[in-house]
């Protein structure tokens, strides 16, 4: 039994069935949208759990749908589209798409790439001692908003930014690979020109870590990142 919230994001009548039904055979609820303005919106009154979106549609173009949609929302996107250039892929996952099939595409693999997305956000927004809020020192992660805060104020993120801090966070006190941060962040689809780990993972430091604390994120040569764990002062692990 499948509780998602699927948001298909189609002008294509035919395909949006093809999708529709086989989210419908898999029990994902879903809602469709024909237009990205369509789309915006039902994102906003449905809070889906996923978004399956197309680049080409009649209004707006499906990377301002993206853009948009990440200014308040963490969502997986998986995008499916008759573009094939990798400047195109490339573009949609820079602008925060999560994955990208490219049309024509197969039932099978676009259920395992979204199965593959929801496991991700599972991980990410696994419960751990508190389910919607990491608090750590001088910094919060409120995972519901997702907002981040630091010494109060609210700083911004880019979306890969804050998947990689909510899975560092999630995970604090353990080392977390570099094989892991790019399996979990990137999935299936990294650039080629994507800057390497440790280059989000210094910006991060700059955002979250204020000169006078002690270093929030160690790294460990070689191996990967880990978060500290604190709580020390309140008797928790
Ligand atoms: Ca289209």
């Amino acid at each position: 039994m499948n509780k998602n919230m699927v948001l298909v994001v189609e002008d294509d009548k035919a395909v949006r069935n093809l999708i529709a039904l086989t989210l419908d055979t898999h029990d994902y609820k879903h809602v469709e949208a024909q237009s990205g303005t369509e789309a915006i919106s039902l994102s906003l009154s449905y809070r889906p759990d996923l978004m399956i979106l197309d680049l080409g549609l009649p209004d707006i173009d499906g990377i301002d749908v993206i853009r948009k949609t990440r200014t308040w929302s963490a969502m997986p996107i998986i995008v499916v589209s008759a573009r094939s250039d990798d400047r195109d892929k490339i573009q949609a996952l820079d602008e925060g798409a999560d994955d990208y099939l490219t049309k024509p595409f197969s039932v099978d693999e676009l259920l395992a790439r979204l199965r593959a997305a929801l496991r991700r956000l599972q991980y990410i927004q696994a419960p751990d001692q508190d389910p919607t809020v990491y608090q750590s020192g001088s910094l919060k992660i409120d995972y519901a908003a997702g907002c981040v805060y630091v010494d109060g104020n609210e700083i911004h993120l880019t979306p890969i930014e804050y998947k990689l801090l909510c899975l560092l966070a999630k995970n604090a006190g353990k080392v977390i690979t570099h094989n892991l941060i790019l399996k979990e962040i990137w999935g299936n689809a990294i650039p080629a020109d994507s800057p390497a780990i440790r280059v989000y993972i210094a910006t991060l430091r700059k955002k979250i870590e204020t000169p006078m604390k002690m270093q929030l994120i160690q790294t460990r040569p070689g191996i990967g990142y880990r978060m500290l764990k604190t709580g020390d002062d309140n008797g928790e692990e």
